[in-house]
């Protein structure tokens, strides 16, 4: 029996819902696994703790000494738990995470055996570092790495089984000090958009000395049968079906939005939410989404670097706790063709030391004309450095959805509703260059006195759009489900913290010419509107007709990874990333070329993978069937049968062998196009080859005549299991 259809009659017999010890009330296992500022309070002393909580406050430096009595604490409580090993623990560029374990266990000179985790192994760790992307970068300096602490994370335990690893967040540099990963440039962005906001803020509040990004992610994903995953080579090597015809139903009947959650997902969602609490992650809501087998969870937001770490670490808790209910957790951006993609908006917004969200109408005048400077602030980043942001969340991946007629499109655009835009148009109406002191109660107007009351039902949720306002806060809906967060949340902070840069100077610019700092600011305000607005739009982005008015406004629609790529080393994107200390131009020339390479091995796996699978898993049954087919029709045109009477077979034989010929021809075809390519030396050039020449030309027409076969053929004999078996058992 073919792994199909054991993987089906296991799933008639598999017992609904695993049991899940419910852990009562969930604030008595929240953060039990983290060493949280309350834990280090009991294990640390005065002195440690006072050096640990200055490093998490204001990024001082820890010494020796006290690094070495931080070790200490943070092993004695581990150590409470059952915890052997010890790991630093970090997010190299190829998107996953990575861990090294090492015991605390250590033999001294004499041979006693003792526990130990002392300063230095908390600190630093080198890390031959040679199998992860550095895209050059250490290749022309030093071949190693080193991982070092980063205290504004907690440290944490990660629980596999029985086993317990105490993990360290670090950041993971070369020796020679660039970034190799995607926190230690985040954790810059944050510090860089904190002076600039800072700055900013104090013209209305003397108060505020800090600022910091605040984002709260939606992860979708699928859930699928372990056996029918297993059955299906592309979905283990991909991650996505590259084969396989619709089913005849697919989400039209959109009854799974609605509908309950089966028991055995339910199950699945409250051991891996119980782990997350476990590990300080404040998930919120559980949904089904829109398609059938998707499904959504959020927590409630967090400062960045946290709410990163935080998304990095459950994306592991998921696929880890998914095997133990005998289930795959899909976090693919397109899983399934022609259903609907999975995406994880990132919802961002500012919080200053004061407690202000500084993306929320204020109730006063000063905070209300606090919010208008930064909400126009946010949106002349975003029209400004388009193209960077575009870049950000460029993925081969990703390409299944932005530009692909699938939510949001690959335009950048915002969308605000009409009840800002209002307030916006008024800014620019009735604010003047002209305009003097006396004037100034005009300005007062209705920016001052209605945004709160009206906003939160006027912000009405247009759901194609790929940056929208939602009442106190902007959501980036272009990020890719599989993505690490930090790389877009690098770019808007930084692209915001450039924009408050110029504000700032435009702004002190008039005052020095002699106009009250409220005037100074609304004029500005009104210069940043008129130059951005070509940004606003409020109708269907998935419409033709908003990409040819997107056109005519000459916003940048750049639909695939190799050339959306292009933006991270642009003369402006080295100019931004340079000034504001994010990213050195010889780090940028590397990630650029480890994007492509990520992307090139995408399409080069899918491309083989879709050359073995035709002439082991589609042709082999195609063919069986063909013969059975002309057996038949032999049989009965010697049995004296009139043609008339195997008419039907013969057409269906003369279509089977149609497609066995198309496909195996395109799948030769392909793979000489391929073996071109892959001579290519330019990485750029390259990529580029493998989505116009390859991915572009081949991909689809292959599977068109695959599953025609899948459609034609005896489903008996059919290896690879359906779409209509993926979705819709379980
Ligand atoms: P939706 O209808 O899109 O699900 P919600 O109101 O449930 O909208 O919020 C979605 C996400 O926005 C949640 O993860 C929430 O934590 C986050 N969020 C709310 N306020 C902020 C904020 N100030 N900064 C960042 N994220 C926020
Ligand atoms: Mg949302």
């Amino acid at each position: 029996m073919s792994l199909r259809f054991n993987a089906i009659e296991k799933l008639s017999n598999i017992e609904e819902g695993k049991q899940v010890d419910s852990p009562g009330k969930i604030t008595s296992i929240f953060g039990s696994n983290v060493f949280t500022l309350k834990t280090a309070r009991a294990f640390l002393s005065d002195e440690a703790y006072k050096s640990l909580v200055g490093s998490i406050n204001s990024s001082q430096k820890i010494d020796r000494s006290m690094a070495n009595q931080i070790a200490n604490g943070i092993r004695a409580w581990a150590e409470t738990k059952g915890v052997t090993h010890f790991s630093h623990w970090f997010q190299p560029l190829t998107g996953t995470t990575a861990e090294k374990h090492d015991s605390f266990f250590t033999l001294k000179s004499d041979g006693a055996a003792l526990e130990q985790f002392d300063g230095d192994a908390l600190i630093q760790q080198e890390s031959d570092a040679s199998s992860f992307p550095s895209g050059g970068l250490r290749a022309t300096f030093e071949a190693r790495g080193y991982t070092a602490w980063d205290p504004s994370s907690p440290a944490f335990i990660m629980e596999i089984g029985d086993g317990k690893t105490l993990c360290i967040p670090t950041i993971f540099i070369s020796y020679t000090g660039e970034s190799l990963d995607y926190k230690a440039p985040l954790l810059k962005s944050i510090e860089a958009l904190n002076k600039s906001a800072v700055d900013v803020c104090n013209y209305f509040d003397k108060n505020i000395s800090r600022v910091a990004p605040t984002l709260g992610w939606e992860q979708e994903y699928f859930i699928i049968d372990e056996s029918l995953f297993n059955a299906r080579p592309d979905l283990v090597m991909c991650g996505r079906t590259i084969f396989g015809h619709n089913s005849a139903r697919n989400q039209q009947l959109e009854d799974h939005y609605f509908g309950s959650i089966p028991d055995r997902v339910y199950a699945y969602m409250r051991d891996f939410e119980n782990e997350a609490y476990k590990l300080g992650i404040p998930l919120h809501t559980r949904h089904n989404e829109v398609a059938p087998g998707q499904y959504e969870c959020a927590p409630i937001f967090e400062e960045v670097s946290v709410a990163v770490d935080h998304n990095s670490l459950l994306m592991d808790v998921m696929d880890r706790v998914a095997r133990r209910h005998g289930l795959r957790v899909l976090l693919h951006e397109k899983p399934f063709a022609g259903i609907n993609g999975s995406g994880k908006h990132n919802n961002w917004s500012l919080a200053t030391d004061t407690g202000v969200n500084l993306l929320a109408p204020g109730k006063t005048p000063k905070t209300n004309l606090m919010f208008l400077t930064f909400f126009v602030n946010a949106i002349k980043a975003v029209h400004d450095y388009a193209e960077v942001l575009r870049a950000s969340v460029s993925s081969a991946q990703n390409d299944h959805r932005l530009g692909a007629n699938e939510a949001p499109p690959a335009i950048i655009s915002i969308f605000i509703g009409d009840y800002l835009r209002k307030v916006l148009n008024d800014v620019k109406e009735r604010v003047s260059d002209k305009m003097d002191e006396t004037d100034e109660s005009l300005l007062k107007m209705d920016i001052h006195k209605s945004i709160p009351e009206l906003l939160m039902d006027n912000t009405d949720r247009n759901r194609t759009s790929p940056f929208a306002f939602t009442g106190n806060k902007f959501e980036f809906r272009a990020v890719g489900s599989s993505a690490n967060c930090a790389n877009p949340m690098t770019v808007l902070n930084t692209i915001m913290a450039e924009t408050l840069k110029q504000f700032k100077k435009d702004v002190d610019a008039l005052i020095e010419k002699g106009d009250k700092k409220e005037l100074a600011l609304m004029q500005t305000i009104r210069r940043y509107i008129i130059e951005s607005e070509k940004i606003f739009f409020e109708g269907d982005g998935y419409s033709e007709a908003w990409e040819k008015e997107a056109e005519k406004r000459g916003l940048p629609n750049i639909k695939t990874t190799p050339l959306a790529l292009d933006a991270m080393v642009s003369k402006k994107a080295v100019k931004l990333f340079e000034e504001n200390k994010i990213y050195t131009h010889a780090e940028m020339e590397a990630r650029h070329e480890i994007e492509l390479e990520k992307y090139i091995k995408k399409v080069q796996i899918e491309s083989r993978l879709m050359g073995e699978l035709a002439a082991s898993h589609i042709l082999p049954p195609a063919v069986r069937y063909q013969n059975t087919l002309a057996q038949n029709i032999k049989g009965l045109k010697e049995a004296g049968i009139p043609e008339s009477g195997y008419a039907s077979q013969q057409k269906a034989l003369l279509k089977i062998s149609e497609h066995i010929n198309n496909l195996s021809e395109l799948v030769g075809k392909m793979i000489e196009a391929r073996k071109v390519i892959n001579k290519m030396e330019d990485t750029r050039t390259k990529a580029i080859a493998y989505q116009s020449q390859l991915k572009d030309i081949y991909f689809d027409a292959i599977r068109r005549a695959a599953d025609k076969l899948e459609l034609l053929i005896d489903d008996k004999d059919w290896y690879l299991p359906k779409y209509r078996e993926m979705l819709f058992l379980r």
